[in-house]
């Protein structure tokens, strides 16, 4: 966030200059500062009336326990605990509202902020209170559940299910939840709309621009929540037990639209005809799940005091998980000038300068932090990572000597094993000491079993999927190393993981043509060696028979030629290159220089720096190559290997 308008700027500079004068504010006569209040799930905390605090505790438990019984049994990713912030205005709220594209996004009244230290979810009081048909808050909240369980949904569900559950209603005597209410808004901008096509619906991303223009993203939102309302209450509810198989699917790497079809039995023809009678009849029906006993949470919470460089500390925190990094110090700076032993405001400003590629001052800062509060688990694991960056630079510096560097490594161990003993649950933990163990210690099979331990936590991670191939890689074990990485190269619903493990495949494919190159080199020269007669070896061009300046061996496979190299083109299709021999003059192809393997066997030719163009001297060369089975190319056939000979050796 680089510009602020003259609104939230004055709107800051108020709320910073109230921050700085007083710990409270008066709300309707009331005086109120800074408050925690726990719930067994839930930290909400504002500077707001505890009642009003209390409140969005209990109804997020409340619907926590509604929406649980549609989620799948089974095994879901840990979260990082989550905090919700409360502001008590749309005003208050401003100044830490999320940045999406570079801009404040001005229009939301609530929103959800996964971390992998801590899940934000933040709103204004008053656009939430006294509730709507909707609530920013269930909808939040829906977000984070939704994660839990499935990490990768397709927008469209995640919004969809949020807008769904963002009605949902508990009765006076707290037995019957009801979901499903229709949403005015929603409605009017579905009616007598062209809808988008499903497919299209399938692929929008958060880069879309039904995403993020205002003028798609209404019917975005309304039709997403259209189709979730089609398929947990469409047909009296038939449909919705069949939600969990779809997420399943999806996630074991399904394309979305025969997922669709398998789960709920409809092709995506069918589906988008059967939505737009949907969406024609406008009848959105409510359904209501009813409990033995009451819901009661209220007894459960606990609420504390919280002092005002704590609350600077948190809302430096947001800000820093918001993307508003610069923003962020200021807060931290001043809540540790009220407090320099708050470890927490600590922590987050050496997450601060690790973002900013400072790891040395994030080091200084993470220790500070890890001994004025030895049990903070994320100032361990920061640190750890903290040197981990400062060392490689190091290294690279030749400052750091074997001694130094083992001594590191040991260091980092000791932080992350404290991190991990004092958070089993937090997968990060696991995560960077796998990567410590792999790069640092050249120990793959501590990383796996680490990895395994993380993904117990957090099945749903494609990110230690990858990481566990790549120890596996590491190992030379390709095949179990390709089965891991492949579906998520073919489905994972994040784009950057699909390219991260397509480029891991690449890896490991030439990592193995390498180890079979050497396999059957060592083969090949295990079966000449056993053969003392070198007149035996037949390949052409090849050196006298009472031994060259080198002793040359049969290094490539494939179709081989003796003869001048005359030529090397470029052109934008590739290279080529023109061999003349005693009867033709071969054109062999190559996608490029570096895809073939140039080798020389006498001093008068240096490979390291091959040209385009004609070769002046037109050198003896052996060329292997695979003959060409395209009729339609003009060339002979794809070129392999060129290996410079001396000028007398036979032909
Ligand atoms: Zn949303």
């Amino acid at each position: 966030m680089k510009r602020l308008t003259p609104r939230v700027f004055a709107i800051l500079s108020a709320l910073t200059a109230a921050l700085a004068s007083f710990n409270v504010y008066a709300a309707g006569g009331e005086t109120v500062g800074w408050v925690s209040v726990r719930s067994q799930n839930f930290t909400v905390v504002g500077e707001a009336r505890e009642k009003d605090l209390r409140r969005v505790a209990v109804r997020l438990e409340e619907f926590r326990s509604a929406l649980a019984r549609l989620l799948p049994e089974g095994p879901k990713d840990a979260s990082a605990p989550t905090t919700v912030i409360v502001f008590r205005d749309d005003a208050a709220y401003q100044p830490f509202k999320p940045v999406l594209r570079g801009q404040t996004a001005s229009y939301v009244a609530g929103y959800f902020q996964p971390g992998a230290e801590v899940n934000y979810i933040t709103l204004a009081l008053d656009s939430d209170w006294p509730r709507g048909p909707s609530s920013t808050l269930l909808h939040e909240y829906t977000h984070l559940l939704v994660n839990n369980y499935f990490r990768s949904a397709p927008l469209w569900l995640k919004e969809g299910l949020a807008e769904f559950y963002s009605t949902a209603r508990l009765s006076k005597d707290r037995r019957r939840i009801s979901t499903g209410a229709q949403l005015p808004d929603r409605v009017r901008q579905l009616r007598g709309a062209q809808l988008i096509p499903l497919r299209a619906l399938f692929e929008i991303d958060q880069g879309s621009p039904y995403y993020y223009e205002s003028g798609k993203r209404g019917l975005f939102y309304a039709q997403s929540w259209a189709l979730a309302h089609f398929i947990l209450n469409g047909d009296g509810g038939a449909r919705r037990a069949r939600l969990p198989r779809f997420v399943e699917l999806l996630a074991s790497g399904v394309a979305p639209a025969d997922a669709f079809r398998q789960a709920f039995g409809f092709d995506v023809d069918a589906a988008e005809g059967a939505l737009s009678a949907y969406v024609r009849l406008g009848v959105y029906a409510e359904s209501t799940e009813t409990y033995a006993r009451p819901l009661d949470f209220d007894s459960q919470l606990r609420a504390t005091a919280m002092s005002q460089a704590e609350g600077l500390a948190l809302l430096g925190d947001l800000l820093l998980h918001t993307d508003r990094g610069e923003e962020s110090e200021g807060y931290l700076t001043r809540a540790l000038s009220l407090d320099s032993t708050l470890a927490r405001a600590r922590v987050s400003l050496g997450l601060l300068r690790l973002r900013q590629n400072r790891p040395d001052d994030a080091r200084a800062e993470l220790a500070l932090a890890a001994h004025a509060d030895p049990r903070n688990h994320l100032a361990h694991y920061l640190l750890a990572d903290a040197l981990n960056r400062g060392a490689g630079e190091a290294a690279q510096a030749d400052r750091l000597s074997v001694k130094d560097f083992e001594e590191r490594t040991e260091l980092m161990r000791a932080e992350l094993r404290a991190a991990i003993e004092l958070a089993p649950d937090f997968p990060e933990g696991y995560r960077l000491l796998a990567k410590i163990e792999m790069e640092r210690a050249d120990r793959p099979d501590e990383a796996i079993a680490l990895l395994r331990r993380a993904i117990q936590l957090a099945p749903r991670r494609h990110d230690l999927v990858l990481l566990t191939a790549q120890a596996y890689l590491f190992k030379g074990v390709f095949g179990e190393a390709r089965r891991l990485a492949e579906p998520v190269a073919m489905y994972s619903a994040e784009p950057r993981m699909r390219e991260q493990a397509a480029e891991l495949l690449q890896r490991i494919n030439a990592r193995e043509q390498t180890a079979e190159l050497q396999r059957s080199r060592a083969d090949q020269a295990a079966r000449l060696d056993a053969s003392a007669d070198a007149a035996l070896n037949i390949q052409p061009c090849d050196m006298p028979l009472r031994g060259g300046p080198q002793y040359k061996r049969l290094r490539f496979e494939g179709e081989q030629t003796c003869g001048r190299l005359v030529a090397i083109e470029c052109d934008d299709v590739g290279v080529t290159l023109r061999v003349e021999s005693a009867d033709k003059t071969l054109q062999l192809h190559a996608d490029d220089l570096r895809s073939i393997r140039f080798v020389t066997y006498t001093a008068a030719v240096k490979t390291g720096r091959l040209v385009c163009g004609p070769r002046e001297r037109a050198e003896q060369v052996l060329v292997t190559y695979k003959p060409k089975r395209n009729q339609q190319r003009a060339t002979d056939g794809e070129a392999l290997a060129v290996e410079f000979v001396p000028e007398d050796w036979k032909h």
